[in-house]
């Protein structure tokens, strides 16, 4: 399994082009803490699981690196989605250093640039890359960038292409939300469609058994790089 999980909605910047403020999702809904995710990833994600916690910035979740350190401790690996600025959660993840590091994305915003020092004591440990999303109010460090990340206006509803394909999303792909409810994409989530289950109610979460036919369009974050988060598409219209 690949999953997105967003463990807090929380973050210290207002980014013009943050997708968070005009998506469909519950921001009130209570955070859990780290060993209560721990708890219950493990029992819906198999050993060789990849968990991209994300946010939210999730430096600002408290237990980040010992949540990090547990799923490592099960065969599962982690990456990080972060502006990369909150100092004392850094020192803690350093620190403790636990294994299975997958990578950790840091975004080129314009409110980040002082967390320079942050991102090159990272990248001295652990796999980094830059990414910055197309917008022209994104950062602008004088940086190798890894990835482009195209830029979808919710606020306008251009998210999706409204093009018909048949996925495989929810099968070996979730996004989850701050109160556990899993997706079969990132896009099922932002759009406010019924999540597949819960994952800390300790109830079996049904998959789709194969690939069905999705016809509400799909969002860049999939089709741009096809096959990134183990969802694959067939264009059928
Ligand atoms: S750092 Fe990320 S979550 Fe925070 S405001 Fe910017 S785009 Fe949004
Ligand atoms: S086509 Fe895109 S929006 Fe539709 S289920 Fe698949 S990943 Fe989600």
């Amino acid at each position: 399994m690949k999953l997105l999980i967003n463990p807090t909605w929380r973050c210290q910047l207002q980014c013009p082009y943050c997708l968070l403020p005009h998506i469909k999702i519950n921001r009130d809904a209570p955070e859990h803490p780290w060993w209560e995710w721990a708890n219950a990833i493990v029992k819906h994600a198999e050993r060789g699981s990849v968990v991209d916690i994300a946010g939210g910035d999730p430096l600002l979740w408290d237990g980040l690196e010992l949540f990090c350190a547990a799923l490592f401790e099960h065969g599962i690996r982690w990456a990080i989605t972060t502006n990369a600025l909150y100092t004392p959660a850094v020192d803690r993840l350093l620190k403790l250093h636990p294994g299975g590091c997958q990578l950790i994305n840091v975004s080129d915003h314009p409110g980040n640039l002082a967390a320079d020092a942050n991102i090159a004591r990272i990248r001295a440990a652990y796999p980094l890359v830059m990414n910055r999303v197309m917008h022209p109010d994104a950062g602008k460090r004088n940086v190798q960038i890894s990835s482009l990340i195209p830029y979808q206006s919710y606020r306008e509803e251009t998210e999706i292409d409204y093009v018909v394909r048949y996925c495989d999303s929810g099968i070996h792909h979730w996004v989850i939300d701050v109160n556990g409810d899993a997706f079969i994409c990132n896009v099922a989530m932002a759009t406010g469609r019924t999540p597949l289950g819960n994952i800390f109610t300790g109830e079996p979460i049904p998959k789709p058994s194969e690939r069905f036919i999705c016809d509400w369009g799909c969002s860049s974050c999939y089709t741009s790089v096809p096959g990134c988060w183990d969802v694959h598409q067939e264009v059928i219209r």
